[in-house]
């Protein structure tokens, strides 16, 4: 320790951990209440994780949870800082995190049959493989990194890292719908038509998808695949009647070829 350091330490030991805590953890301050495992609290000053399963999560009650608190009394940036501590960026919470979670797998690492990684924030297949055709997991070097790249681009992800990511059950549920969808687009006329131009008709919202067109790509798997990840994906309203078509074929035909006159 520099004698700067010691000098400084000295003043700002004179007033207690405890004080200057409130001001430096505000409750608005989004670094302060990160739970990776929802029975812990993520440490903005070391990014820590320090088990808390008796605290409620609130940035409320944070301060008064014994678990938390007594970790933070102990922690020598603050014992030395004191009220100068700095508190981590939150990208870099957000990244220890979120590497957490991949190492201890659970939601994080719930694959397709095939054996592809599912994302826990989209729930779509990202076709980036995890589990090899023998079992064994993909090299965590190569893995890791097309992970990240797929983050980086997840609408859902971005919009909230740390707590948009679905339950394990949540996927796997996803995945039933999947399979769902996927019979009802095969089986369904309702899940066949397609308006004046070409463009198929999305029969929840009973109006035509313009990156779908059919005069211009013929149904193949591979379209198949792209319209059950829309049918699964935000823009698609079927999710809220848990994917039950209450449109009727005329309904759709009638919206069909009259979406010209809108015009
Ligand atoms: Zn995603």
């Amino acid at each position: 320790m520099s004698w700067m350091k010691k000098i400084s330490g000295a003043f700002t030991r004179s007033r207690p951990i405890a004080e200057i805590l409130p001001e430096i953890l505000k409750t608005d301050d989004p670094r302060t209440h990160i739970r990776p495992f929802y029975d812990d609290w993520l440490c903005p000053f070391t990014g820590t994780r320090v088990p808390a399963a008796s605290w409620d999560g609130s940035p409320a009650t944070l301060l008064r949870n014994p678990e938390i608190t007594e970790y933070l009394y102990k922690l020598p940036i603050l014992i030395e800082d004191g009220a100068r501590a700095q508190l981590k960026a939150m990208p870099d919470l957000i990244k220890i995190t979120v590497f957490m979670r991949f190492e201890r797998g659970d939601s994080y690492k719930v694959t397709a049959p095939s054996g592809e990684w599912t994302c826990p924030y989209c729930i779509l297949n990202t076709g980036i493989l995890l589990t090899n055709w023998d079992g064994s997991e993909a090299e965590k070097a190569w893995f890791m990194p097309e992970a990240l790249k797929h983050l980086d681009a997840c609408e859902q992800y971005k919009a909230d890292p740390i707590n948009g990511a679905k339950s394990r059950q949540e996927i796997i549920e996803s995945g039933g719908d999947r399979a769902k969808l996927r019979k009802l687009l095969t089986t369904d006329p309702r899940f066949k038509v397609i308006d004046t131009v070409g463009e198929w008709m999305d029969p929840y919202a009973g109006r035509p998808v313009a990156i779908f067109n059919l005069k211009k790509q013929p149904w193949s798997p591979a379209l198949e695949d792209k319209i059950l990840d829309y049918l699964l994906g935000p823009e698609c309203p079927g999710k809220y009647s848990q994917f039950a078509v209450e449109k009727t074929l005329e309904d759709l035909k009638t919206a069909a070829a009259t979406r010209m006159k809108q015009f």
